[in-house]
């Protein structure tokens, strides 16, 4: 079993690149079991939107 450090590097990574379906599917797991990572997850997910329509509004100016 994935333990919480390995999994919030995976969120991580998952911001940056695709993961791999091994890696998604034990992340998927480990989110399951843990509220830690699974809000740390949804933050990040959060965070990369918010600094992608950031970026789309400057662009549009
Ligand atoms: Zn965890």
């Amino acid at each position: 079993m994935m333990n919480c450090k390995e999994a919030t590097r995976m969120v991580s990574e998952g911001l940056d690149r695709e993961l791999a379906l091994g890696e998604k599917f034990r992340l998927r797991l480990h989110l399951l079991i843990c509220d830690y990572c699974r809000n740390f997850s949804r933050q990040g997910e959060f965070l990369r939107r918010a600094a992608r329509s950031a970026a789309k509004r400057k662009a549009d100016d």
